[in-house]
């Protein structure tokens, strides 16, 4: 575990993921299932531009390659995330960086909501908000990053991915009544039932997993696609190969292939 004294001021920790720590390694060696694959669009939303490349950037290369849809919905632009720059400066190159990182693996629309970065909160305006973007993609899956209050160990979560995660659950099931925020559903957007689950990144509670052997160096080459807001983290070694390598080696192991994406499975569906 890479923790020096300057780690300690929270505005450089990317997001409460550490290097090292390993997110997965307090669990026992339960084997890994495969995530299902027959299904054709995927909506991702994270609260931060780099969630969805701390681990997740390679499965969605491997599913882009399969010819699935994936859109990325970025509730906030990672404003606050970078000490030596300040907001206004600092959204502009996290969001170009989100879209470059996305298109790396595949995905063309990348929408920012513009919430603050760090102050994100749980409730009925975020399910509001969530839920006309589940409205307007209709996706068969929802992806976002673990929102569990850690992420297994001592490593405590950060507070905007557990408001957005919690949020996402509920803006999904929202979405398919039509009573609940009516003025979207009069405004022309029909409710959307159909997403079979969401998935969440690196969650403590994951069972299942993808296996992204085959799209590896897709998923660094994203992550490295961040190079303004790694820098501006101040570690002096941090390799995004090195850190993807062990997250994913560790996952891999318990799906039986060399690297693998683990995620929380939450169904929504009837009788799942
Ligand atoms: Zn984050």
């Amino acid at each position: 575990m890479i923790l020096s004294m300057r780690d300690t001021q929270p505005e450089r920790r990317p997001c409460g993921k550490w290097p090292g720590t390993g997110m997965l390694g307090h669990v026992d060696v339960e084997p890994f299932k495969p995530l299902p694959e027959s299904w054709d669009r995927a909506l991702c939303i994270v609260a931060h531009p780099d969630d969805m490349e701390f681990g997740a950037a390679a499965a969605v290369a491997r599913w882009t390659g399969q010819g699935k849809e994936v859109v990325y919905c970025l509730v906030t632009s990672g404003e606050a995330g970078i000490d030596g720059m300040s907001p206004d400066e600092c959204r502009v190159v996290r969001e170009a960086e989100q879209v470059a990182s996305a298109e790396i693996v595949g995905v063309g629309l990348v929408e920012f909501l513009g919430l603050p970065d760090g102050i994100v909160e749980y409730g009925v305006p975020l399910r509001r908000t969530l839920a006309e973007v589940v409205r307007r993609h209709r996706p068969d899956v929802v992806v976002t990053s673990n929102f569990r209050d850690t992420w297994g160990g001592r490593n405590l979560n950060q507070p905007d991915h557990i408001a957005v995660g919690r949020a996402v659950v509920d803006a999904v099931r929202d979405a398919g009544i039509r009573w609940l925020f009516p003025e979207q559903v009069e405004a022309g957007l029909e409710p959307w039932g159909g997403v079979r689950a969401v998935w969440a990144l690196g969650s403590p509670q994951s069972e299942h997993a993808v296996d992204i052997t085959d799209t590896f160096e897709a998923g660094v080459a994203s992550l490295t696609a961040h190079s303004a807001y790694i820098d501006g983290l101040g570690w002096d070694h941090f390799d995004p190969r090195e850190f993807l390598e062990g997250f994913s080696r560790q996952a891999g192991q318990r799906l039986g292939v060399r690297f693998a994406a683990p995620f929380e499975v939450l169904p929504m569906g009837w009788g799942d």
